[in-house]
């Protein structure tokens, strides 16, 4: 399907003008100011969005405190009622899912058939939540008076979850989730290039029996609405994926009022590659990790640790599955890797590309804009693999954010445990041996907190996942993300 040619579903939203959710009511921006959304595959804008700024950030948390403290409302259901209305959002947005995916795909640029499996994805993560709602136990602990001890999990109270636009909504699922499913009540901040599918998905929140200002939309810059959430008194948590730098201001911003505080940030992390792997294997699953969504992965694998007695062959084998994979028109079912999310991202990848050349790296493929006629009006750069690279030039060392991977020889188990870990991240990788003690050996030495052996799985809907070091505070999904989103309390009896 072309990309200017959107489904009679998604017809409405794609070509007319966005309305944030506070309240349970459809709103524009305060001052009424939009802003607009564009479709990086033909640089086409495809919608408006309000503008929204601190009086919009004012109301949304007004509205979500209201409801967070109406003694009747959902903080105060049942906590099995509120997971029954989780599951309900989950069968909504699965029931939906063809007109998420045409929208996020429309606005991210990502292949359809990554959207699609993205937004079953998100339902996945809701439908988790939905489970896991009645399952947040206290304890009782055998204190040394007399008495008994106990403790409770209660939610927080208003949080501000703000999201990158790199997995829209799949971010926002695994903030919405837990929260909803604890008690609090929300307010989502999508990434300004981003909005379509976080207020879609708030208004189906409401079809599915969510009380009006239990899960609120506010659109706009991060400058101004998302430091406004994360500076609000009103706000007791803000959960945040996005950049470090934006990190370290969100963390500044929520010390006004000593926020909760948990950060999902960037990554430059590793897949270490011993002599010893099934290097075929490795060649031919690996460009997907680092290539995947055009390379804007927080988990993206962008430096290759490669034994040196394997360099060549790793190097010969990874260049030819690139220049395999499948760049083309977002729409296209046979798509592997679509646009980057934005022309200015592009510029910024192709930067990189100079900065690696100028560094002295050796750029076996890619790095180019195609040749294809049909794709010149969009926002696409073909993947690029370096060799020659040291682990100490820039782009080794920094988040490019964009499909480019740089590929590095080592001697020993040890060095490649000290390159890997020579990074202020500490996010995910990989460890590719036939050697299972090596191979465990290597990832228990990594500072990372997500990794896989002979694998490329990162994500598991069950299983936390974070960072160490600068990569981020705090474990996302899985239980470990309900204590995010829950305050102890404890309790005391006296028995005499
Ligand atoms: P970003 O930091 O520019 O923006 C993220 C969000 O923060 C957006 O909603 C933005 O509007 C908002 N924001 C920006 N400035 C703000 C401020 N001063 N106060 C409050 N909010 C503000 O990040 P991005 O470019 O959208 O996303 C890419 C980054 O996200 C990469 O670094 C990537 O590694 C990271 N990421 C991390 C994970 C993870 O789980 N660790 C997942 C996805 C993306």
């Amino acid at each position: 399907m072309a990309v200017d040619q959107p489904t009679q579903q998604s017809a409405k939203l794609a070509s007319s003008a966005l309305k944030m959710v506070v309240g349970g009511e459809s709103v524009d921006a305060a001052d009424g100011q939009t802003f607009d959304v564009v479709n990086p595959a033909d640089g086409k804008t495809i919608a408006t969005a309000p503008l929204g700024g601190k009086e919009d950030v004012d109301r949304a948390v007004a509205a979500a405190q209201k409801a967070f403290e109406d003694p009747k409302g959902w903080a105060n259901w049942a906590a099995g009622k509120r997971g029954r209305t989780l599951a309900k959002l989950a069968d909504i947005v699965k029931k939906n899912s063809e007109e998420l995916a045409q929208l996020e795909s429309r606005n991210t640029g990502k292949p359809i058939t990554s959207a699609r499996g993205e937004i079953i994805g998100a339902s996945l993560v809701f439908d988790y939540y939905a489970g896991a709602a009645n399952k947040v136990f206290g304890q009782t602990i055998p204190v040394s008076k007399p008495g008994l001890d106990l403790t409770l999990r209660e939610p927080i109270g208003v949080c501000g979850l703000i999201v990158p636009w790199n997995f829209p909504l799949l971010m926002a699922s695994w903030k919405l989730g837990p929260a909803l499913a604890a008690g609090n009540t929300v307010i989502l901040k999508p990434a300004s290039l981003s909005p379509m599918t976080a207020i879609r998905v708030a208004e189906l929140a409401l079809e599915a029996g969510f009380p009006p200002g239990v899960f609120n939309v506010v659109t706009g810059p991060g400058g101004s609405a998302g430091a406004a959430l994360a500076g609000h008194p009103g706000v007791g948590k803000v959960a945040f994926t996005g950049e470090t730098t934006t990190g370290q201001e969100i963390m500044r911003l929520a010390s006004n009022n000593v926020k909760k505080v948990s950060l999902e940030l960037g990554g430059k992390s590793p897949n270490v590659v011993y002599a010893d792997a099934d290097l075929e294997r490795f060649a031919a699953e690996s460009p997907y990790s680092v290539f995947d969504n055009c390379g804007q992965d927080c988990c993206a694998r962008s430096r290759i640790l490669v034994e040196r007695s394997a360099h060549d062959k790793v190097v010969e084998l990874f260049a030819d599955a690139t220049r395999k994979v499948k760049v083309g028109d977002p729409a296209d079912d046979k798509t592997e890797v679509g646009t980057l999310v934005s022309f200015k991202q592009r510029e910024r990848v192709e930067r990189y590309i100079e900065i690696g050349l100028e560094e002295g790296a050796n750029l076996v493929v890619g790095g180019v804009e195609p040749d294809d006629e049909a794709l010149k009006g969009g926002a696409y750069l073909m993947p690029a693999v370096f060799d020659g690279v040291d682990n100490d030039m820039r782009i080794a060392k920094e988040e490019i954010f964009g499909p480019v991977v740089s590929i590095i020889p080592f001697d020993t188990e040890a060095e490649a445990i000290r390159l890997a870990n020579a990074t202020p991240y500490g996010l995910s990788g990989s460890v590719w041996s036939r050697d299972i003690g090596k191979a465990l050996r290597t990832a228990k030495g990594l500072q990372s907190g997500v990794l896989s052996v002979n694998s490329n799985s990162s994500v598991h809907t069950e299983a936390p996942f974070g960072g160490y070091k600068m990569s981020g505070i705090g474990r996302e999904l899985g239980m470990s993300a309900m204590d995010l989103y829950t305050e102890v309390k404890n309790i005391f009896i006296d028995l005499r």
